[in-house]
């Protein structure tokens, strides 16, 4: 299956003609220093700059180099999921283009999965370089998202990461379109552990993840492994019904008790705050149902043997043959 390859470098570009010189050399000194043998694929998400030119080039030289071409922009997720698909690599390291991930940091990951683990993900303490806002709205997000799922994923990690070669293949297997990598491969388990660094500015160049990109992440991130949102009809359904009724009720005590009027529009108010909590209950429960479909529709398979002892393990639910 790996062809003696022992290390797939996936690496997405868009753009990245001012820092993938750099790059390049970076991982490849890092890569000749395991002394194993590597590829170092490259996609390239739809790039219109010189960064697919420069890439050739350095295949020219280079046998390692590897690129996969975009027939347009289909955004950071869904290269790095490519790249797996291609990757022929006993283990598969995904790094960004702009070496705010410092590759030197592959050489522990590496040691960790000759440990036994077969994610190793890189936790970031400190992000150099980048805005308030950008810190502000990455640090709520990844909050918002593990309060709001059972499944632990951690905080504060991005896309760099290594994976085991049956990680990879699991990772193969589910098919779904809007794809949140760092969520699935939390959701795929087998034995995670995590190395921490500081992220460095990017090298050169702009972002790729304009706040559009940022919020589309985010909402895959989220829709993909929690339907609480949905839920919070059904939660907020409940106070207002409460509400309404308690309402009710003291107009109720307060007509018996001082048995004087009470103001038509008292009543009307009790009675819309009944009503609309009924219909936001409802639409929750509404909800539940479309997320049991979304559930289905996503058709992830059911469980991830890790090992069998004494039979044969099975496949079930594979539907995208790569
Ligand atoms: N990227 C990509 N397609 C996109 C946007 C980004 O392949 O549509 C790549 C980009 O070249 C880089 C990585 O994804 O290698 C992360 O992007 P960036 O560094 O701009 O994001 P940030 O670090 O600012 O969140
Ligand atoms: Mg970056």
């Amino acid at each position: 299956m790996n062809a003696g390859i022992c290390y797939s470098i996936v690496i997405p570009v868009y753009n990245e003609e001012v820092v993938i010189y750099q790059t390049y050399r970076r991982l490849k000194q890092v890569m000749d220093l395991t002394g194993e043998p590597y590829e170092l694929i490259f996609v390239n998400d739809g790039s219109c700059d010189h960064t697919a030119a420069m890439i050739k080039n350095y295949r020219d030289q280079d046998e390692a180099v590897k690129l996969i071409t975009f027939s347009r922009n289909f955004g950071h997720q869904i290269a790095i999921s490519a790249g797996m698909d291609y990757a022929l690599g006993a283990a598969v390291v995904v790094i960004d283009a702009d070496l705010q991930d410092p590759p030197e940091l592959i050489l522990d990951m590496i040691a960790k999965w000759k440990e036994g683990f077969d994610v190793v993900y890189a936790k970031r303490t400190k992000r150099k370089g980048e805005t308030f806002f950008k810190k502000l709205t990455a640090r709520l997000f990844y909050r918002i998202l593990s309060a709001s799922t059972d499944l632990d994923i951690p905080t504060d990690t991005g896309d760099f990461r290594l994976l085991d070669r049956r990680v990879c293949e699991e990772l193969k297997r589910l098919p779904e379109k809007n794809r949140y990598v760092r969520g699935l491969v939390s959701w795929v388990g087998f034995r995670q552990t995590a190395v921490e660094y500081e992220r460095d500015e990017r090298l050169a160049g702009e972002t790729k993840y304009p706040l559009k990109k940022m919020i589309k992440l985010s909402m895959d991130g989220l829709t993909s492994f929690s339907y609480k949102p949905i839920k919070m009809a059904t939660y907020a359904g409940f106070v207002i019904i409460t509400s309404g009724l308690s309402y009710l009720v003291a107009l109720l005590l307060f007509k018996v008790f001082y048995k004087s009027g009470i103001a038509g529009w008292n009543l009307v108010l009790a009675m819309q705050l009944v009503l609309t909590g009924i219909l936001l209950t409802m639409m929750g429960i509404l909800g539940e149902y479309i997320g049991r479909i979304y559930d289905e529709a996503r058709d992830r398979p059911l469980y991830i043997v890790s090992e069998c002892y004494g039979m044969m393990k099975k496949e079930r639910n594979v539907k995208r043959v790569v």
